[in-house]
């Protein structure tokens, strides 16, 4: 991986692009640099726009993902944008470029993952375009939703002393890809020997890969409730995403390893696999958790929600001074820089391992 500090690739072309062209003013309130751009619209209310482009044997790969995956999970990396925005999304455009291979009912199945994902939001498909394509298929979906005017979670609000938070587990998402890259094959160790629980984690894992929750529910508690001070949905690994609060709060942080919350079958898959389960966690891009940051006056009203709710959220390190920069404490009290290896689009497409679906 690159020095975190040599911002090349994806980010660098944003930034670029962004202090180019980019806008905000009167009604664009949070422009290019955030889950969601905010727009001032009705009296008490913010729009929230976000849009998604995957391409194939990029985003995902029809080897290990079926046509109603790639769809679900196309979904879901819109509605956790939304998710971590505090928001409620709304209306649906689908874009798709499909190659002369694909069938309409290999289109007809994406769609249908689509609309499963979408469902228990209320999510409503309101149009789209369609074209052909020459070299594989592109899916670009764009999800609005609204947030209470004032409300809406940004990445620019964690301040120094706040408290870094994350919803879930982490590091599910890339132990499920790596189980259906190897075919399923390796064997995870469970308690006692239990066949049972061998499927059971397994089953989990890939679910948790193919099939992931946006965290809707936990967004809106968080906005409504006044509590997060700044939010961003994991999709490209924590330690990539926490970069980029960090850098629009101009802060640094502190993530203890000890802390960071694992499946009991994402810690088992890491045994089988001689992997460290903390590297899966920072890594691992796609779990579409919501990581932010909590003043700490507020810890004990955070903790009285997640009991009220049954929502998970766990406390896994704090908010630094920006020259502290990011920073990993282990248990044994060690610390060292945190790097930033999680994926980046043109860092290096050559890298990108075969098979590597869904791996951003
Ligand atoms: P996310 O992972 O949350 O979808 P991205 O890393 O894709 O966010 O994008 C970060 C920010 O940059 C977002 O505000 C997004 O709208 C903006 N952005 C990304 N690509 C472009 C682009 N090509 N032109 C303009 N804005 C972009
Ligand atoms: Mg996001």
């Amino acid at each position: 991986a690159r020095p975190a500090g040599s911002q090349l690739g994806e980010f660098r072309l944003i930034r670029h692009l962004r202090r180019r062209f980019g806008q905000t003013g009167r009604s664009v309130l949070r422009g290019i640099g955030d889950d969601a751009a905010v727009i001032r619209s009705s009296p008490g209310r913010t729009l929230l726009l976000t849009t998604d482009l995957l391409a194939e044997g990029i985003h995902f790969d029809l080897e290990t993902a079926t046509f109603e995956d790639i769809g679900y999970k196309a979904a879901v990396a819109n509605l956790s944008d939304i998710a971590a925005m505090g928001g409620t999304p709304r209306y649906m455009l689908v874009a798709v470029a499909i190659p002369p291979s694909r069938t309409s009912a290999e289109v007809e199945r994406l769609y249908r993952g689509l609309m499963r994902a979408c469902r228990p939001y209320k999510v409503e498909l309101v149009g789209g375009d369609t074209s052909a394509s020459r070299h594989g298929l592109f899916l670009s979906i764009t999800l609005t939703g609204f947030a209470q005017a004032g409300l809406a979670l940004t990445r620019d609000g964690a301040r120094v002393g706040d408290l870094l938070y994350v919803t879930g587990t982490l590091g599910d998402s890339l132990a499920g890809l790596n189980l259906l890259v190897t075919g399923r094959k390796r064997r995870i160790p469970a308690g006692g020997g239990s066949n049972e629980r061998h499927r059971q984690y397994l089953r989990y894992l890939v679910d948790r890969h193919l099939h992931p929750t946006p965290r809707i529910k936990e967004g809106q508690l968080l906005a409504t409730h006044r509590l997060a001070t700044a939010a961003i949905d994991l999709s490209d690994g924590l330690s990539g995403d926490l970069a980029h609060v960090c850098e629009e709060s101009g802060v640094g942080a502190e993530i203890e390893t000890t802390a960071l919350p694992l499946s009991p079958a994402c810690r088992a898959y890491a045994a089988a696999s001689h992997t460290d389960p903390v590297r899966l966690a920072l890594t691992g891009g796609e779990d579409y958790e919501l990581l932010f940051t909590i003043s700490p006056g507020n810890r004990a009203k955070l903790d009285r929600l997640a009991q009220r709710t049954g929502c998970r959220f766990s406390r896994i390190g704090t908010v630094r001074p920006k020259r502290f920069g990011l920073r990993l404490r282990r248990g044994n009290g060690s610390s060292r820089r945190l790097a930033i290896a999680g994926y980046q689009h043109f860092q290096d497409l050559r890298t990108i391992p075969q098979g590597a679906a869904w791996s951003r």
